[in-house]
């Protein structure tokens, strides 16, 4: 088993704040020429100088200094110690389920990214891994699931697309007694805004494809955790199953991680514009956003975020398809599309978009309703997004 990467050392990361983090931690001038700018090692292997004499870099599965960089940038940006960069957000998924055996039970979300209910019940069910969908905005509701199988609690906070809030740490307690791992997918928050090892979570998991690498140019998935040991396991999960990224995508998301606090500040300012305004169109029935005091989970937002998102979500009072894709089909800043986190905002509809995976029984009974719309607030000008609304939706 390969030794796991040198870590990061979370002392010096300590004394820097987020801003400069993330243009700093983990980069060094390339050491060869100087270049400022990590260089995108293009190069599938490395020569050595006698057989396993080299400089810790032996074929680009295992390790590429383009990838490296990231990964310790990523690690001190969750004030993390350990960073893994994969293929996608996806294939970070599937390296922590790799972390069962067949019997283990997982607690998950109920209201979660599409494409991992899909990956959950599709694809490892089959291999004898139980899954329980739990609304966990209430944190006891796990506590009927508990069993000596239950090895993960897989947390996605805020919710996607109904945007509930699940307080990490009172969940990570519930975990840590039984000695259950908890995986928090931080993907809708970013480490700028949420940063769930301190909350006691075990592994942290992003699509970096979203707000990390966040100009909607590359798809790429990360993992950030604390514990050596459970690092050396997924760095062998990693290398055994081969689902990274090229140093081209790792070099992308390293340069777009170099603006993350610029734009989820911005993008969150535009967030709470709309979400405001949307509350005053006629045909808007429900807006979702927990920046509103009287959003259930605001309290515990309040607490474990420094602020509230670039997500919105709405339903119309005519609740169909047929209404919501009415609006899809006019706004015309906002670009109708999956995906979530650029620069650019996005509108889309969860129920034929991204969560058409979902039955829609189950997908009703967890209240995602058929008129929801989902916005991912870009950070254009914010009297632009509100007009483009206000064009597709009436007054
Ligand atoms: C997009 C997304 C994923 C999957 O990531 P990919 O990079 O598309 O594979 C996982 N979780 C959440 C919350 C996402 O939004």
């Amino acid at each position: 088993m390969p030794a796991a990467k040198a870590p990061i050392y979370l002392c010096t990361n300590l004394l820097m704040k987020f801003g400069t983090k993330a243009i700093h931690a983990g980069l060094e001038p390339d050491p060869a020429t100087g270049a400022i700018m990590t260089p995108i090692y293009q190069t599938s292997t490395f020569v050595q100088q006698a057989p396993g004499v080299h400089k810790g870099y032996e074929y680009a599965r295992t390790q590429n200094p383009t990838r490296t960089a990231l990964e310790h940038n990523l690690a001190a940006l969750e004030n993390g110690q350990f960073g893994l960069a994969f293929a996608s957000g996806m294939a970070a998924v599937d390296a922590v389920i790799k972390l069962l055996e067949p019997g283990d039970e997982v607690i998950s979300t109920n209201d979660l990214y599409g494409g991992t209910y899909r990956a959950f019940t599709k694809i490892f069910e089959p291999f004898g891994i139980r899954f329980h969908f739990v609304g966990m905005d209430a944190p006891e509701r796990v506590n009927p699931y508990l069993n000596d199988q239950t090895k993960m609690i897989w947390i996605e906070t805020p919710t996607n697309p109904l945007l509930n809030i699940i307080d990490i740490a009172a969940i990570c307690t519930v975990a840590r007694e039984r000695g259950i791992l908890t995986v928090v997918d931080n993907t809708f928050a970013s480490p700028y805004l949420q940063t769930p090892l301190d909350l006691g979570a075990d592994i942290v998991l992003h699509s970096a494809t979203k707000y990390l690498g966040g100009h909607s140019d590359v798809v790429l998935g990360a993992l950030v955790v604390r514990d050596e040991e459970l690092a050396r396991r997924l760095y062998f999960i990693q290398n055994s199953c081969g689902a990274i990224p090229g140093p081209q995508d790792s070099f992308l998301v390293l340069r777009g991680i170099k603006t993350l606090h610029l734009r989820v500040q911005r993008s969150c300012e535009n967030a709470r514009i709309i979400a405001e305004r949307l509350q005053q169109f006629s045909a808007v029935n429900r807006v979702l956003y927990p920046g509103f005091s009287s959003h259930p989970g605001h309290a515990v937002a309040k607490k474990q975020m420094r602020d509230f998102g670039g997500m919105v979500s709405f339903t119309l009072h005519d609740d169909t398809v047929e209404a919501a894709t009415r609006v899809l089909t006019k706004t015309k800043l906002f670009a109708l599309a999956e995906s979530l986190g650029g620069v650019e905002s996005l509108i889309g509809h969860p129920a034929t978009m991204t969560h058409a995976s979902i039955p829609r029984e189950e997908r009703l009974r967890n209240g995602l309703s058929d008129s929801l719309i989902r916005l991912s607030v870009g950070i254009e000008d914010a009297e632009d997004l509100v007009a483009d609304l206000e064009a597709a939706l009436g007054t």
